[in-house]
């Protein structure tokens, strides 16, 4: 009998509260016990009222909510150690032998960080005299098991995370909006979306909505952009298109790392192509409101697994994460996936987009 704990960490995402419904009901199907931590690394660093232990009842209806009901926040305290062990104080005040956590690369690291430093965590609270021996015995490892929850679509090793279709399809939806006024008034717009490090959503509505032109990080336009982008616009327009999408990805840039703004393209296709054009920027609409089918049943697939991998977990199997790959529910090594996310990012920031584009190659082909 196990007592496992469940948290949301870093940027919400659709489906979180989801995984939460999912982890809480497999955990007392399986016969142990679920407990919540609220508010993220806060909540396992601040404890008391913020780690609760949760009822079957506790989830009912979390399947259709947005956001995370239990709270999320970024914790600056969780990144040093003094929070760390407070955070692992706690944990051991109230029993719980393991965590499952959804959140992004950052959260993942921070709990790979957390699981490897646990024996030395567990003998500082020792000889402080925070805990004794005994107290500590039952807790001499901790498990970890990681889900991804980012509507950014930006971790190697899984085709996708939870919230990102979601969030694909509250962009498509909201373009949908856009192009009815566009069409009537024969407008351009530029359309800002979410995606620091990667272009997954930027591309998939770019597909999704026959955008003329879209801007992503991994694939920076060429030298002549301005040139290439305004004369397609304006092939478009000539073969009798009404209206103009093009879609920006909030961390697009050229091949020198310059920042492709929307405000940018908007002048461009005012000055040069003549278009009455507007800039949208979706903002947080984007990460909001309900989790479309496939993310309640990726979440729910996914929590179910991730309790089941912590009932399989010994002290020496390394932390998994649960992805999903060609539409199977898998376990893979936690550090590998994030090595290789932060690799993807790496070579974005050294401006080696072929290696970039090569290790999302890997990423699809694996
Ligand atoms: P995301 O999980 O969405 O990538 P962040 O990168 O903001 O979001 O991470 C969320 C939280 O995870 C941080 O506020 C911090 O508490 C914790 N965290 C992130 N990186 C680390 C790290 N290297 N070591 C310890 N904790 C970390």
């Amino acid at each position: 009998n196990k007592n496992i704990g469940v948290m949301t960490s870093g940027g919400d995402a659709p489906g979180m509260c989801c995984v939460v419904r999912a982890v809480v009901r497999q955990t007392i199907a399986s016969g142990c016990t679920p407990f919540a931590v609220y508010e993220g690394y806060q909540g396992l660093v601040d404890g008391g009222d913020m780690i609760k232990q949760m009822a079957w009842e506790d989830v009912r209806g979390w399947v259709s909510e947005g956001g995370t009901l239990i709270g999320t926040a970024r914790c600056k305290a969780f990144m040093e150690r003094a929070g760390r062990l407070n955070a692992a104080n706690n944990l051991v005040e109230k029993g719980i032998d393991a965590l499952i956590i959804c959140g992004g690369d950052g959260s993942l690291t921070g709990a790979d960080k957390f699981r490897g430093e646990w024996p030395s965590l567990m003998n500082e609270l020792v000889s402080s005299g925070k805990r004794t021996e005994e107290a500590v015995k039952r807790f001499r490892h901790l498990n970890i098991v990681g889900l991804v929850g980012s509507i950014d679509n930006d971790l190697s090793g899984t085709d996708a995370t939870i919230g990102c279709y979601s969030s694909l399809q509250r962009i498509c939806q909201s373009i949908d909006f856009i192009d009815a006024t566009a069409f009537s008034h024969q407008r351009a717009f530029v359309i800002e979306v979410m995606g620091r490090h990667c272009g997954w959503l930027a591309l998939m509505a770019g597909v999704s909505c026959g955008a003329d032109f879209i801007f992503i990080p991994e694939n920076p336009p060429s030298e002549n952009w301005e040139d290439e982008m305004c004369s397609i616009v304006s092939k478009h327009r000539a073969m009798g298109k009404r209206k103009t999408t093009v879609i920006v990805a909030e961390g697009a840039h050229d091949m020198k790392l310059n920042k492709i703004t929307a405000v940018m393209v908007k002048d461009l296709l005012a000055q040069r192509v003549g278009l009455d054009t507007r800039v949208t920027t979706l903002g947080h609409v984007q990460r909001g409101g309900p989790p479309c089918a496939y993310d309640r049943m990726l979440a729910t697939l996914q929590g179910v697994e991730a309790v089941k991998a912590v009932l399989d977990a010994t002290p020496e199997t390394p932390s998994p994460i649960i992805c999903i790959v060609e539409n199977k529910i898998v376990r893979k090594p936690m550090l590998d996936a994030i090595a290789k996310t932060n690799e993807v990012a790496g070579n974005i920031e050294k401006m080696d987009f072929e290696a970039a584009m090569r290790g999302r190659d890997a990423e699809f082909s694996e």
